[in-house]
């Protein structure tokens, strides 16, 4: 038998997921073996997915609601419900999963308005101001909210009106989503000869996901199968290749074609935007609006060290891997200890001669026994057997995710642990996490003695470890060197105290360039003022996105909206490519010619995120981190939540912006 509400949601045309299933495999398992899967479940997301697919609320009962326990380092399991919530849980959780065995259910459709208001009222612990942006999130709610509610061709049939999407990463491919949702007639380029953007271009060995994978997606395209929960690099490669296909965005995708320039012409109320192919030969073309899809961490940070250029061993950047190099044997050097040396250090020190690791700061790292696992047997079955239980599992990533760790990283008003900690929480969590590098290396009194950071958990962002950091750094092949790097010989790095390390391979895990968005594009908006000028070495965007003087011009993943210990990135994305479309909209309704935002509301949003930024450990003034540009200035760190991003995306306010006749 297949439930009422399942067929009256069976069509399909309205839900905006690329990867919607419409129908799960048949519960066939006895109950013993239904008791042992819901013993290892997440139980909020077991509940709520079983209340959607029996369309039964009255499972979640007010004494289940999950509190909601903020995390410290990792999620709390169940969302911290007490040991006899969690029972009763099992209990009804089982019973639910038995009638959905055996009322054959396979099925759900989106759910009504008030279904989703309560099972997500459940899971939220009833904070109303979070449904809006959860519905977001949710595949199972009839709009999203993401998807245009307006076509061009409605709106501005026969206008003249053509949209460039630059980048095919994380932000272009949600651009051109959206854009070709709307219908906007677009052009898209990107400049290497694979979509993926950071994924591509990341290959190092032990490359993958730090965060949770299931947070990791577009709301458009919540794929359920994941292999691990934290996915592999070519994973997530893979993912977006596939999400492209889908989406039937692949064949517009100009490879190999680089943008140059782009130049506002006041006249004619449209860019000139230059760019070069893979034949040499560059090309301009005239577009009323440009959607900068470039990311933040892609422009390579290589230190310039005396004596580099003789070096005569070979060198690579993490992002620029030669994978014709064959380690095996080698003396490497690998200098840096941020999140791409973590990953490579513990993936290579096995091949290796001998592995010489530089470090400046030590990473402060958060426990995650489960960094490398496939994931569970059991979590497999939920996601193949209960209806729609992956995307409920990315809401709850997502729901937690709100809040996340920002109360660890919260600087409290006269505190007096600076610079190690910035409050008794951080105090805290700093012990925490200095005794877990204690113990594992102990053995090791003089790794011990530069391995606890001296500046606050979150200042720089924090690693996710589950032992091999410390592995790799125990083993004997390993030396670790804190004098720094003085300079280059032909086969040598010397350090700061003098000693010179014989080395036939140097890796630079030294970052990136953050902070110069849009630095190798020549960018002139009104009146001929060029964009870095504009900046100053300070680059701002109101919500992220637009810049005054530079009308039309949107950038997805622009300053202020990274979240480091809170929120979903893929959100902050998305939204920013809806804001442009919303934006595009008003362009097209006033029959203007091009919206152009405010110095003033600017001027807000900046003032707004660094107020955010001053009170989180990596504003404060003691901290340097690649979050920061060159004057200390916090240019990549959104400080709030996703539901203050949804608010100041939700529309776009007229009394912001000027509209260009
Ligand atoms: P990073 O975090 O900026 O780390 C660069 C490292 O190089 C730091 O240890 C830095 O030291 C050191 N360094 C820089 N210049 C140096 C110099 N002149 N001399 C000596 N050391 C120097 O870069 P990253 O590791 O490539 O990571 C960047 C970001 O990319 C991450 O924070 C993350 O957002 C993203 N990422 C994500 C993943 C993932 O999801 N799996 C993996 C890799 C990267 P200091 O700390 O002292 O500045």
């Amino acid at each position: 038998m297949t439930s009422v509400h399942a067929e009256q949601g069976s069509g399909t045309d309205h839900i905006d997921d690329l990867y919607w299933r419409a129908a799960s495999t048949p519960v066939v398992e006895s109950d013993q073996e239904l008791e042992s899967i819901v013993r290892q479940a997440e139980l909020p997301v077991l509940l709520v997915s079983l209340a959607a697919a029996l369309d039964d609320p009255s499972i979640l009962t007010d004494d289940l609601r999950p509190p909601l326990t903020p995390m410290d380092t990792a999620p709390v399991p169940h969302g911290g419900m007490t040991p006899a919530q969690q029972e009763r849980a099992v209990e009804v959780a089982l019973t639910a999963l038995k009638r959905l065995r055996d009322e054959g259910i396979t099925r759900v459709g989106a759910l009504s308005d008030e279904r989703r208001r309560e099972l997500l009222g459940f899971l939220s612990g009833g904070r109303e101001e979070w449904l809006d942006m959860l519905s977001h999130e949710l595949a199972l709610a009839p709009e999203h909210g993401g998807r245009p509610d307006w076509r061009f061709e409605d709106v501005a049939a026969g206008r003249d009106f053509r949209v460039l999407i630059v980048g095919a990463g994380v932000g272009g491919i949600a651009a051109a989503y959206r854009v070709a949702q709307a219908g906007l007639p677009y052009a898209h380029v990107e400049a290497g000869e694979t979509l993926g953007g950071t994924w591509a271009k990341n290959t190092y060995p032990g490359v993958r996901l730090d965060t949770p994978t299931f947070g990791y997606s577009y709301s458009f395209a919540q794929r359920g199968d994941w292999p691990h929960q934290f996915a592999e690099g070519s994973e997530i490669a893979d993912y977006l290749e596939d999400v492209v296909d889908r989406a039937g965005l692949r064949e517009r995708i100009e490879f190999g074609t680089r943008l140059l320039r782009l130049r506002w012409d006041d006249e004619a109320g449209a860019w000139e935007a230059t760019t070069v192919g893979p034949d040499g030969v560059e090309k301009a073309r005239m577009f009323s609006a440009v959607v900068s899809g470039l990311g933040l961490l892609d422009r390579p940070n290589i230190p310039d060290f005396p004596g580099a250029a003789q070096f005569q061993g070979v060198t690579m950047h993490s992002q620029e891997w030669n994978h014709d190099v064959d380690l095996a044997g080698k003396r490497v050097a690998v200098i840096g200890t941020g999140a791409s040396a973590y990953q490579i250090v513990p993936a290579i020190v096995d091949d290796v001669a001998s592995l010489t690791v530089f470090q400046r700061s030590a990473p402060w790292m958060l426990p995650a026994p489960n960094y490398h696992d496939a994931v569970g047997e059991s979590f497999a079955w939920l996601v193949e057997k209960v209806p729609h239980f992956a995307q409920w599992y990315r809401l709850w990533v997502i729901l937690t995710g709100i809040e996340g760790r920002a109360h660890t990283v919260t600087a409290e008003e006269g505190w007096e642990g600076a610079p190690l900690s910035i409050s008794r929480k951080s105090q805290e969590l700093r012990d925490y996490l200095a005794a877990r590098i204690e113990s594992q290396l102990a053995s090791r009194p003089d790794l011990l003695a530069i391995a606890i950071p001296a500046y606050p958990p979150g200042a720089k962002r924090m690693l996710r470890d589950n032992g091999v950091w410390a592995r790799a750094l125990l083993d004997d092949r390993t030396t670790v060197v804190t004098a720094g790097v003085d300079r280059f010989t032909p086969t040598a790095i010397v350090d700061g105290a003098g000693v010179a390390h014989e080395v036939d391979v140097v890796i630079f895990a030294t970052g990136f360039r953050p902070s110069e968005f849009l630095e190798n594009i020549e960018v002139t908006g009104r009146d001929g003022v060029d964009l870095q000028d504009f900046w100053a070495g300070n680059a701002r965007a109101y919500n992220g996105i637009t810049v005054p003087g530079f009308p039309n011009l949107f950038l997805i993943y622009g300053p202020n909206v990274g979240g480091v210990v809170q929120g979903s990135l893929h959100f902050m994305i998305e939204r920013a490519a809806e804001f442009a479309i919303k934006a595009m909209r008003e362009v097209l309704e006033r029959g203007a010619t091009a919206i152009d935002v405010r110095r003033e509301a600017l001027d807000r949003f900046v003032a707004y995120v660094d107020e955010g930024s001053r009170r989180m450990a990596w504003g404060q003034p003691y901290v340097r981190t690649w979050y920061q540009n060159a004057s200390g200035r916090v240019t990549a760190i959104w400080p709030y939540t996703n539901i203050e991003y949804w608010d100041l995306t939700e529309r776009v306010d007229p009394a912001d912006h000027d509209f260009l006749p």
